[in-house]
């Protein structure tokens, strides 16, 4: 495995629209492995392939499981603690999405540092290609549901912040490039 850089927005291969990946190969499993290594390291909870250049249909996610037995603990730092949960997506759809929605701060690994909400379907259903190359259906909501629509919308080169006021997406388009400046001096 091996951690590879993420591109930051405005970066123009964040714009390109993603190709179907054809078969999961060997190949393809070392980029998942690559992809969830370099999101775990971030510390992110979602990745598309994208954000790290490459431009297939591909999407790891680790919003964690509850640790069993975390339901009858008193500690309410230890119902907290999730266990890791990792989960790749290969050719992802959105085959129902619910007509309630559900506003939820959202940040971007891309998007560094800058958080906003965005209004989404509560509940979604993916039909998705898992890390084995057999095809699946799951219902998704909570934290995976808003996670997946946020990486499902890499796909087609669309960011957070695009779903967002212009003024507002021009406000933190301009505070990235201000920290990036910073870095650099
Ligand atoms: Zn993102």
């Amino acid at each position: 495995m091996a951690l590879r850089p993420i591109l930051i927005a405005p970066d123009p291969v964040l714009k390109q629209v993603s190709l179907p990946v054809t078969a999961v190969t060997d190949e393809t499993r070392r980029l998942m492995d690559d992809m969830l290594e370099t999101m775990y390291a971030a510390p992110g909870i979602g990745l598309a392939a994208i954000q790290i250049g490459e431009a297939k249909r591909i999407i790891v996610i680790d919003v964690g499981k509850d640790k069993p037995g975390a339901d009858e603990s008193d500690d309410e730092d230890k119902k907290k603690e999730k266990d890791p949960d990792p989960m790749y997506f290969v050719n992802p759809e959105i085959v129902w999405a619910s007509d309630e929605k559900v506003m939820c701060e959202e940040g971007c690994l891309s998007v560094p540092d800058l958080y906003e909400e965005v209004e989404r379907p509560t509940r979604v259903r993916v039909r998705f290609v898992d890390y084995h190359g057999k095809q699946r259906e799951i219902d998704c909501e909570g934290m995976l549901a808003v996670c997946i629509q946020h990486e499902m919308d890499h796909l087609e080169g669309v960011l957070f912040i695009d779903h967002l006021s212009r003024l507002k997406r021009e406000m933190m388009l301009k505070k990235l490039q201000k920290a990036r400046k910073r870095e650099t001096v």
